[in-house]
């Protein structure tokens, strides 16, 4: 087969629909178009039965209880419903958030506006693996806690955390856990019971369902975790999230869940092997070759990987053919450098030369090949002509030298 390019090797970004999940929203779109809030007609009846089944196929997923489900617009809306919703439902009890560095910014902007509106959060670093100190974490708590957010994998450099750890210390001093799963779901195992979760956050196009959906799971029971609402109109999903039901969607979340389920044990092997085959690959022709977050306890499809002496900008322009993200600045919309490499501890160089390959179900083997070899082909492109490689090569240290003012 033909290898078609360029090659989509960003799936922490979004992920395309699986043809499966269409063919289950279809009919929703035409045939059976229900408000899913009729209740005196079979349009109604119909769209709410495919509502309830896609309920329970999100709950499997993370060992929940359908009720427990309340759909969404996608993971920005469910971190923002978790966290303001807490911080505003039991702003009497106390006023203080434990979050951390690297959270998406759909956790760390409704953290800040908290705290501009006079909530204090506590920001945890990371380690250079990219997870947090549990006993930081115990320490952080004052008798004024009423949450703590940790994300169960991080999207850029796919490092997971301890989150039955965190779950565990959570339920012990009787705060509430939430976690933006988005990166986590469907790609490795998560169980809101096993891991003390209270709230949780998923998106439906990071795991091959449509893009303008989500979900948040709210406990409701041991503890009947309580929100207030964002949106008010109606009472849809317990009062929690008011307004027509996203019935095509929803039932694309759905079908997205259960494939992802049921074939999560053999596709995070395959997602591992491809991955370590393009790090082995990459890796075994070139030096100065680093991979940012944990070695092991990462996101199965996840690489990041910093190139000494290349730059960022000059190598996504060099491989034009693959699709991935950068750590870099140019290619988003702030001018810093990836916040979350820095978090980590790499400097602006290594942050700034980094690239994440985000592999997903629909890449293949050959895709892997062709990366390694444009990957290698363009990397020592960019050393053949700069003279800090050259240099380093010649066993000058750089940073003795003293460079001419211009
Ligand atoms: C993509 C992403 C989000 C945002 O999800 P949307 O559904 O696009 O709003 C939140 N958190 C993480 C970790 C993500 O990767």
């Amino acid at each position: 087969m033909a290898l078609r390019l360029p090659v989509y090797m960003d799936n922490n970004s979004t992920s395309p629909c699986d043809p499966r999940v269409v063919d289950a929203m279809l009919p929703y779109f035409t045939e059976k178009f229900g408000n899913a809030a009729s209740r005196n007609h079979a349009f109604g009846w119909q769209a709410e039965e495919a509502v309830e089944n896609a309920r329970e196929q999100v709950a499997e997923l993370i060992g929940a209880s359908p009720k427990e489900i309340i759909f969404t617009s996608g993971a920005t809306e469910s971190n923002n419903l978790a966290i303001k919703g807490v911080a505003s439902m039991y702003r009497k009890k106390g006023n203080h958030i434990i979050t951390c560095v690297t959270e998406h910014k759909a956790v760390i902007d409704p953290c800040m506006r908290l705290e501009r509106d006079g909530w204090k959060v506590t920001w945890l670093p990371v380690d250079p693996l990219g997870r947090i100190d549990l006993q930081q974490l115990r320490d952080a708590f004052t008798d004024q806690t009423i949450l703590v957010s940790i994300m169960a994998a991080n999207n850029e450099v796919g490092t997971v955390q301890p989150i039955a750890e965190i779950g565990a210390i959570c339920k012990e001093k009787g705060v509430l856990f939430h976690t933006d799963a988005v990166q986590a779901a469907g790609k490795i195992p998560l169980d809101v019971q096993k891991m003390g979760i209270d709230l949780l956050s998923i998106s439906a196009h990071k795991m091959y369902g449509p893009k303008g959906v989500g979900a948040l799971y709210v406990r409701r029971k041991d503890p009947r975790v309580r929100l207030d609402a964002a949106m008010d109109g109606g009472g849809h999903e317990r009062g929690m999230r008011s307004g027509t039901l996203a019935v095509t969607g929803i039932v694309g979340l759905g079908a997205a869940a259960e494939i992802a389920r049921k074939e999560m044990p053999t596709e995070s092997v395959r997602l591992k092997a491809m991955r370590e085959r393009l790090r082995v690959g990459i890796s075994s022709q070139l030096d100065y070759v680093e991979v940012n977050g944990h070695p092991t306890e990462r996101l199965p499809g996840n690489l990041n990987l910093s190139f000494g002496f290349v730059e960022g900008e000059g190598l996504m322009m060099g491989i034009k053919d693959i699709a991935v993200s950068s750590g870099s600045a140019c290619t988003s919309a702030s001018l810093e450098p990836s916040y979350v490499l820095k978090a980590l501890g790499a400097d602006d160089e290594r942050a700034h030369s980094s690239i994440r390959f985000g592999i997903g179900r629909f890449n293949t083997d050959e895709e892997i090949d062709f990366v390694i070899q444009d990957v290698v082909r363009a990397v020592n492109h960019l050393r053949d002509m700069s003279p800090l490689y050259e240099m380093h090569k010649a066993g000058i240290d750089l940073k003795t030298v003293q460079w001419a003012a211009h």
